[in-house]
């Protein structure tokens, strides 16, 4: 069977062994600086979901992708389509309850855009309040910091958006369309700071300021894309798709539990 959600007929789908994880990438349609197109984040999110289709066809479906997201802060650059997050989540979990409404009974929400984490992470809890399936929310990189850091050339910094984790994934896949000649480094990490860090892989910090991007960024560049190439954009990309399988594979042997009502 195809693991294409969009492939299937109502049969096949009424039919579907419902403990299939589905997979839904959520994105975003925005600047990726000077060298990568507005397409990013749904390009290398649907890499994912469908590198871990192939890698475990009989365990997934991958839904068409939302490739749209919360990123009203990166409005000053042209191009952006911002969606905000009280839409969003009413958005997805609207794709989450059709689907447990057709009796499937685990999703991922696998979010391939920074500023969807919390709005997905609700988006799932929402989901497991409305229908009570399993509903898990990862940010992909999340799931793989340790190997983004063994592969890594640039610095703390280097890997935020449009820098070099992204910029080297999309040279992979479609190196026509990277221009990495334009491309420069905008590393924004403060080394003096104990709680501020936006490095996908540098352990976060534990707080949290998302100011306007234009403010931050003069070409929509966080991070160092200088020192991106394909073969770091291969590694990168097959890590990403071994972790999301293992993350897959323990969504699928999660149990499904009952409420205890204690009234
Ligand atoms: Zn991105």
């Amino acid at each position: 069977m195809t693991t294409t959600y969009g492939h299937l007929t109502w049969e096949e789908v009424r039919d579907a062994d419902k403990e299939r994880v589905v997979i839904l990438n959520v994105s975003a349609t925005e600047d990726h600086g000077p060298h990568m197109p507005l397409d990013t984040d749904t390009v290398l999110g649907m890499a994912v979901a469908n590198g871990v289709a192939q890698a475990a066809p009989d365990e997934v479906l991958v839904m068409p992708p939302v490739p749209y997201g919360f990123n009203e802060h990166h409005k000053d650059f042209p191009g952006v389509i911002w969606i905000q997050p009280e839409t969003l989540i009413a958005f997805v979990t609207d794709i989450t309850k059709s689907l447990a409404h057709h009796g499937f009974r685990r999703i991922l929400l696998l979010n391939s855009h920074g500023s969807n984490h919390p709005v997905l992470d609700l988006a799932a809890r929402k989901t497991v309040i409305e229908t009570g399936i399993i509903c898990v929310s990862a940010s992909y990189w999340n799931l793989m910091s340790e190997r983004i850091n063994e592969v890594r050339k640039s610095e703390i910094g280097g890997i935020a958006h449009a820098g070099e984790f992204e910029a080297a994934m999309y040279m992979h896949l479609h190196p026509e369309r990277v221009h990495i000649e334009k491309s420069t480094t905008q590393n924004l990490h403060n080394p003096d700071s104990k709680f501020f860090n936006l490095d996908l892989a540098g352990g976060g910090g534990g707080a949290m300021l998302m100011r306007w991007w234009s403010e931050v960024s003069p070409d929509g560049t966080m991070g160092d894309p200088t020192v991106a190439d394909p073969e770091t954009g291969r590694k990168f990309l097959h890590a990403a798709i071994e972790e999301t399988t293992a993350l897959i594979r323990e969504i699928r042997a999660l149990p499904i539990l009952q409420r205890r009502d204690h009234h």
